[in-house]
């Protein structure tokens, strides 16, 4: 089942691009649709871009990865063209949408710098809109329907319905009430709205054609148009008591914002006929304007390790698996700001991942890939032992202090310098020791069998050469000695003297920074935690949260919330936007240096 189907070419001037709406992205089956459409003039309608695409999500739920795939699709090709995106919201559902997920939405599109509001032929013009700002024309759109023939009142049970729909292999059975005349159901129409039906007594459906109940298409098979429900509506409120059904809804929606490509996934593909069907129907009636809208399928995004099924995040969410949809393990676009994530990252990954008509799998490998290239040339570079242990330096004088430096930045010298000290007490991680060195490791060790022990060099600073170590009571190393050779500093000429193959890093423990860092990894172990009927709640990674108290280069007490380093051998880490405050920061590791998946 796994194809990977992405071209993941490098992109390096993407990467360095600072707006994050600039990436530049392959040739598509969109584009070149775009551009044929373009040649012909298809669109060219006066004071309106030939292109208009829109982002319509549904407010019940966080974003996630895959809707970073559709923003950044629709909103992408109308930056490229010249166009507009809309900002749409299909609010057709009272009962599961909250302002909430609007307000959240909203946020999201924004910061993965996109804007709805676009300069127009008489000023700005703001292209938020909601489905239910348009329950009006659908309504006086379903009347001319009813009108015109094409929808009648149906007052079957849901039973009755389901049974007389037919299946794939079965044709559906016309209902009773399919001939009901057009005044009947006018006048039942009308009661529908004005609240004199129970709820579910009554629908309106569509009746594409004389034989449309056995249509090979299940869509096209008198679809439902309008169902009763007394639901109080986030924008609304109880103004209305029927509501229009999704498939109704959205071509009409498209259609009066003028919107040329309606892009959506696979899935619609089957729903299609019943779009072009229903737009053309009213355009012949009078009720919308040509050129009318057309609808292109491409595969959805799918990225290994992760879960993006909205019942499946909500459910991790209620449990208390994870702290949020926030939480920095989530694939949500929340998540993965906190995270660290940055809008570039995710813009240079959804372009790699092309856009195509056959479904495949994306290894979350490269968005993690996509995540380094984007940071390694922003991110200045910080010291910060995770594990610490102490090493005493006993030849350095107690109350000495000599000033280290390190670029801020490997590759752009104008960054400037870091200075921090160097002291007779410092911190190194404890993976650095080893009191009986396995074959090949380099760095520290004590002497043995009469050999002396190991030399390496604290990076910027000294070579320093094991003499010994502590332990406490139970067995566990709590320090590590050594002496260091006063003419080996780095950068001076002294310290060509010095061979060694560790190098390895360390802060002084009087102007070490205490803070917790949060260790993130992958939410689960396998690759497809919801293929083929898994239980994906218990194929959680158990090590993907470890929260460590770690020592921090001094500098990093005025990191602000949202600001990312590279921690030295260690990963790309992020200031938490919640929890981390200047003097006192938390830090999320975002990922680290290399990938060490599959190894
Ligand atoms: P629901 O099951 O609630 O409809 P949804 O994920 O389709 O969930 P919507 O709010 O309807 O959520 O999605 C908004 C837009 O994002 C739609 O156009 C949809 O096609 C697109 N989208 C959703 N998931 C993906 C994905 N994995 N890859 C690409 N586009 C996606
Ligand atoms: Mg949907």
């Amino acid at each position: 089942m796994s194809k990977d189907n992405s071209p993941l070419k490098a992109n390096p001037a993407a990467a360095a691009s600072k707006n994050p709406a600039e990436t530049t992205a392959a040739p598509n089956f969109l584009r070149n649709i775009i551009d044929q459409d373009q040649a012909s003039q298809k669109y060219l309608r006066p004071g309106l871009p030939q292109v208009i695409t829109r982002f319509p999500p549904e407010p019940n739920g966080y974003l996630h990865i895959g809707h970073a795939k559709s923003i950044c699709l629709n909103f992408g090709l109308a930056r490229d063209y010249q166009g507009r995106c809309n900002m749409r919201f299909d609010d057709t559902n009272p009962a599961k949408e909250e302002q909430e997920y609007v307000d959240t939405i909203l946020d999201s599109v924004k910061w993965l710098g996109f804007d709805w509001v676009y300069p127009g032929p008489n000023g700005e013009e703001n292209h938020l809109h909601y489905a239910s700002d348009y329950f009006e024309r659908l309504y006086e759109m379903a009347e001319y329907l009813i009108k015109a023939g094409f929808a009648y009142v149906d007052s079957q049970s849901a039973e009755e319905m389901k049974a007389n729909r037919g299946d794939f292999s079965t044709p559906g059975k016309n209902s009773p009430y399919r001939n009901r005349s057009i005044e009947e159901s006018l006048t039942m129409f009308r009661a529908m709205r004005a609240g004199e039906y129970a709820d579910g007594s009554h629908i309106l459906r569509a009746k594409p054609s004389e034989d449309a109940m056995a249509s090979p298409n299940m869509n096209m098979r008198d679809p439902a148009l309008y169902r009763i429900r007394r639901a109080h509506h986030h924008r609304t409120g109880d103004a209305w008591c029927i509501y229009p059904m999704y498939d109704y809804t959205h071509p009409i929606s498209d259609a009066l914002e003028n919107v040329t490509h309606s892009i959506c996934t696979l899935e619609f593909q089957d729903h299609r006929p019943f779009y072009d069907w229903l737009i053309n129907t009213l355009a012949d009636g009078g009720m919308l304007q040509r050129p009318l809208p057309q609808q292109y399928e491409f595969a959805r995004l799918n990225m290994t390790y992760v879960v993006t099924s909205k019942r499946k995040l909500r459910q991790m969410v209620e449990e208390g698996i994870v702290t949020g949809w926030d939480d920095p393990r989530m694939p949500t676009i929340v998540g993965m700001r906190r995270r660290g994530i940055t809008p570039e990252a995710l813009h240079l990954f959804t372009d790699r991942c092309g856009t195509t008509k056959s479904d495949g799998w994306i290894d979350i490998s490269s968005l993690e890939g996509c995540i380094r290239e984007d940071l390694d040339p922003k991110a200045p570079r910080a010291t910060a032992v995770l594990n610490p242990l102490k090493l005493i330096i006993d030849n350095f004088p107690a109350d000495l202090s000599v000033d280290c430096t390190s670029p801020v930045h490997p590759h752009f010298e104008e960054r400037g310098l870091r200075h921090f000290p160097i002291t007779r007490e410092v911190w190194i991680e404890q993976d650095d020791f080893m009191e009986v060195p396995v074959k090949g490791y380099f760095r520290l060790y004590p002497p043995i069998d009469g050999k002396p022990g190991n030399r390496v060099r604290l990076r910027h600073g000294f070579v320093v050469e094991c003499t010994g170590f502590d332990k406490d009571a139970d067995g566990k190393v709590i320090a590590v000695h050594c002496n260091y050779f006063e003419d080996s500093k780095s950068g001076t000429p002294g310290s060509a003297n010095y061979k060694v193959k560790g190098n390895i890093h360390w802060v002084s423990v009087p102007t070490a920074l205490a803070a917790e860092v949060r260790l993130f990894d992958r939410l689960f172990l396998d690759a497809h935690p919801d293929a083929g009927g898994k239980d994906f709640l218990t194929l959680l990674n158990p090590q993907s949260k470890q929260v460590v108290q770690a020592y921090l280069e001094l500098g990093m007490v005025s990191a602000q919330p949202e600001e990312r380093f590279q921690f030295e051998r260690h990963g790309y880490f992020v200031a938490d936007r919640v929890d981390s405050q200047v003097g006192q920061p938390v830090f999320n590791r975002i990922v680290t240096l290399k990938d060490s998946w599959g190894k």
